[in-house]
């Protein structure tokens, strides 16, 4: 993975109910037509539930992996869960990432408190982006999706679904919609059906697979 870029740059933000436009646009250049792969090898994912209960990492699981499939789909990738791997945030960057890679292609999923975050709060509830993209063929092989405790305790089902929804696109590499119906619209609120346009999107960032040195 030497080669790979580290995105220094993410932010990306899912705002409840406020009309505060998104920063994902223009933050981070590598990531212009980049997208995952459809390989034979599943994109792993796994949580850091550390600071939520047992039952609420349960919850989480099964409606993340519920979420996921929604993606895969439509998409054609495929992700496997691996379990709950320990991660470190990192509050200038705004990404987590750990000393564990569960695969060569892995997504990283952490629950924070308000507290443990300057970009949670009231409004913001999430946040998530791309954080490895090869610089050749621009296939993303790592991303990084914070959510809000106080937020998915407070929200109901759908609206922690349309909230997962919308921060696993960003990691798939979508930025927002322009519509109220996609999934990608800047404001999330209960909306966990992808529309037209959310489908087209990702289908459109989807890579052939190529072997990376
Ligand atoms: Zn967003």
């Amino acid at each position: 993975m030497v080669s790979a870029v580290f995105l220094s740059v993410i932010g990306v933000v899912a705002y409840a109910e406020s009309q505060v436009a998104s920063i994902f646009a223009g933050s981070a250049p590598d990531l212009i037509d980049s997208g995952w792969a459809d390989c034979d090898t599943p994109i792993t994912w796994s949580m850091d539930a550390s600071r939520i209960t047992a039952a609420d990492a349960r919850t989480a699981r099964a409606q993340l992996t519920k979420d996921l499939s929604k993606w895969a789909e439509v998409s054609g990738l495929d992700f496997q869960f691996v379990g709950e791997v320990p991660v470190i945030y990192n509050d200038t960057t705004y990404v987590v990432t750990s000393e564990v890679h569960p695969s060569p292609r892995h997504i990283y999923i952490a629950f924070l408190r308000d507290q443990d975050s300057s970009l949670l709060d009231q409004r913001t509830v999430g946040f998530a982006s791309p954080t490895r993209v090869w610089k050749d063929s621009k296939q993303i092989v790592e991303g990084s999706m914070v959510l809000g405790i106080e937020y998915v305790k407070r929200a109901s089902a759908q609206q922690r679904s349309a909230v997962y929804l919308h921060e696993l696109g960003h990691v798939l590499g979508l930025g927002h919609g322009t519509e109220p119906e996609n999934v990608m619209y800047y404001l999330v609120d209960g909306n966990n059906t992808l529309s037209p346009g959310d489908v087209e999107g990702i289908r459109n960032l989807i890579k052939a697979c190529k072997e990376q040195g």
